[in-house]
């Protein structure tokens, strides 16, 4: 029975750029879209950009443009990127529209008009400069338990504590300076206890269904264990959001109307005209509670509780239809760690296509996703082992290798029949994959692609076993040639029709080749015979490790390029895509003036018994008096006790870390890339013990 069903990704924040965290999550709703369709279902397929927040307010006036002209322009470089990763939305909107802001009101007076909405006075730290109230993210301090300095409002990232703006000792606002006040304002909250009830049987029902993983059920019975308390949905000017109806001043919350986004940017789709069947009508039809349509987000883990409570809540609490499916993937690692700038791994979008071919990412990804919400490894060398054998050596190769012979004896045209041995071996092999059409709707795309592998190894076999090499030379053998030929075709014609979802660039130009262009799985029930094809052209080539490897470099230069985005950092918000915080690749001033650079001299240096990588420095600090710093640079001095005398320069607010061999008081800078590649800095001379560094 084909169904309709609306699919969604979480919405980039128009406040940094599409990284290959985002790109998970993306080419993995957009396989199953395409995977969906070619079993015969309709699919909408709409995202949009996350546009409101304070982040985008700020960072709007730090380049001294309205944050509308910033939102725009960064909607540009989101659905560039986007469409050069092989992610074709039906429509990309943002959260920043009028069909958004109409929406948002109506669901938010469906929920007062329902007695869902209390408000009550709240008390939060207010930046009396900047004459506005600060987010968590935006107030600085030092740490209540372990006194490290310029810790953020909500967490130290030194001892990792968490705490509230208010338990800050000497908190500052990071927008102006200034010390905060405490401030009490009127709030807006969503009675979320209203719909505890209405959640649970939601979350049951969806589980038994297979709309929630079990670990999501799972982590959302811990929610409802600790009670569900009132969601504070307002925020106070000056914000970039929209303003609640009727009070002035009191904005949205940014993850009120995201939501609402993906609504919003279906109800356009369905008013544009683009698609025949849709209209106005339709999204009413859709949204309606008893629809029987179908509804799928693709998340990430890191926003399970806005998807999987707020959402379903302030759907059923105006009467909306509510999801059928909430889809969570884990984060991207790169090389088995968190994407990191200084290593080159936190790599854009545009960056990896600059380098190398989407088809080739998106096939490594969907060898790697399953459907759990456990993180996805991009280790580099599989990546390039994967795409080299399976992609070009055991897919694209079944062609490079038979068209040839095809061309030259059989004028390009596959045979019109096939012997029985022949025809029972392609159904067998036809009927081998009919299961990755399941495997695609469940998300197992790793396992999908492990039984097209299988038969990709199979394929190979029956040509090597052929020879159609030797066969070409002997003319009693010209039919046998040309049923092997056909059959040799008709596998990698089956294997395209199967890996279309995946690699759908390089199965476009593939089936260029074959003449044809199926758009339903059911096409690979039949071989394709009496038919001529194209001649052969190059539908892919290996990866080259020189191209990984300035990939890596330009992702490590983007880190000091100016054109860059300047940004604070990101307050938690819908932006999806996990794998590493979005955010500036280039720092701010600010950011430099935390690290407390100084000069110092050596008083020793020496090996510690027990380590060979490590080196034992005591440093004259001057007026920071004396400091002790382990460092990992023997490999590079094998000779330490001549170090004794110079200068280095080191990092005295490092937090002091403890050892095995003893306390660590900050650490010590070297250039190089590391082993015997290291050099100390040294100061001319005039510099001395203590001078910090700027
Ligand atoms: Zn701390």
């Amino acid at each position: 029975m084909p169904r309709e069903i609306l699919v969604t990704s979480a919405l980039p924040y128009a406040n940094g750029r599409i990284h290959l965290g985002h790109v998970v999550e993306h080419v993995q709703s957009d396989i199953w879209v395409r995977a969906m369709r070619m079993a015969g279902h309709t699919v909408h397929y709409v995202c949009a950009d996350d546009a409101h927040g304070t982040s985008i307010m700020l960072r709007a006036e730090k380049e001294g443009i309205t944050p509308e002209a910033l939102i725009d322009g960064v909607w540009t470089e989101h659905t560039a990127d986007l469409r050069d990763f092989g992610v074709i939305y039906d429509h990309y909107s943002s959260t920043h529209s009028e069909t958004n802001r109409g929406l948002t009101y109506r669901i938010w007076r469906a929920l007062e008009q329902n007695g869902h909405v209390e408000s009550k006075p709240v008390k939060q730290l207010f930046d009396p400069e900047r004459q506005m109230f600060l987010p968590d993210r935006f107030i600085k301090g030092e740490c209540p338990v372990c006194h490290s300095k310029d810790q953020y409002g909500d967490a130290c990232e030194v001892c990792g504590s968490t705490y509230t703006p208010t338990d800050l000792i000497e908190p500052y606002s990071v927008v102006s300076g200034a010390t905060p006040i405490q401030k009490e304002s009127l709030h807006f909250f969503v009675k979320l206890a209203d719909f505890e009830a209405l959640l649970k049987s939601w979350l049951e029902e969806r589980r038994a269904a297979g709309g929630l993983q079990s670990e999501v059920a799972n982590k959302l019975k811990e929610w409802f264990a600790d009670g569900l308390r009132s969601w504070d949905v307002s925020r106070d000017a000056p914000y970039f959001g929209f303003e609640i109806p009727d009070q002035s001043g009191k904005y949205f919350y940014v993850w009120v109307d995201a939501p609402v986004g993906y609504l919003a940017a279906f109800k356009e789709l369905c008013e544009s005209g683009r698609k025949q069947e849709l209209g106005p009508a339709h999204f009413e039809r859709f949204v309606r509670a008893e629809s029987d349509t179908e509804m799928v987000h693709f998340i990430g883990k890191d926003i399970i509780y806005f998807h999987t409570l707020f959402w379903p809540a302030m759907l059923h609490g105006a009467s909306l239809r509510m999801p059928t499916a909430v889809n969570v993937h884990g984060f991207l690692t790169v090389d088995g760690a968190k994407m990191s700038k200084s290593r080159g791994t936190f790599v854009n979008a545009r960056t990896y296509l600059d380098h190398l071919d989407a088809d080739y990412l998106r096939y490594y990804l969907a060898s790697m996703l399953g459907p759990t919400l456990a993180d996805i490894d991009l280790d580099l060398k599989a990546f390039e082992e994967r795409v080299n054998s399976h992609l070009v050596g055991k897919w694209v190769n079944i062609a490079s290798r038979c068209a040839g012979f095809l061309h030259k004896n059989f004028d390009g045209k596959l045979a019109d029949t096939l012997p029985q041995t022949a025809r029972a071996r392609y159904g067998a092999a036809a009927a081998r994959l009919e299961a990755c059409a399941a495997l695609y709707e469940a998300r197992d795309y790793a396992a999908a692609m492990r039984a097209i592998v299988e038969v990709a190894d199979e394929a190979n076999a029956y040509v090597a076993d052929h020879a159609p090499w030797t066969m070409a030379k002997d003319e009693s053998r010209h039919a046998e040639l040309h049923t092997v030929l056909t059959l040799a075709l008709n596998y990698f014609r089956l294997l395209t029709i199967w890996l279309a979802p995946v690699v759908p660039a390089t199965a476009a130009r593939a089936f260029e080749f074959l003449g044809e262009a199926p758009n339903r799985f059911t096409a690979a029930r039949t071989p394709l015979l009496g038919q001529g094809i194209n001649p052969f052209k190059t539908l892919a080539t290996r990866i080259d490790t020189r191209q990984i490897a300035a990939m890596i470099e330009a992702s490590k230069e983007s880190m000091q390029s100016p054109d860059l985005q300047t940004a604070p950092a990101p307050q938690p918000s819908p932006h999806g895509g996990g794998g590493g915080k979005l955010g500036p690749p280039t720092i701010s001033i600010d950011d430099f003036a935390r690290l407390d650079l100084r000069v110092a001299k050596v008083l020793v240096c020496e090996p510690v018994d027990g380590s060979d990588k490590l080196l034992r420095f005591e440093l004259d600090a001057g007026d920071l008096g004396k400091r002790q710093i382990f460092s990992g640079i023997k490999a590079a001095y094998p000779e330490p006790a001549k170090l004794v005398g110079r200068n280095v320069v080191f990092i005295a607010n490092l937090a002091p870390r403890k050892m095995r061999f003893g306390v660590s008081e900050g650490m010590i800078l070297s250039a190089g890339t590391g082993g015997t590649d290291l050099f100390l800095l040294d100061a001319d001379q005039g510099a001395a013990p203590g001078a910090p560094v700027k």
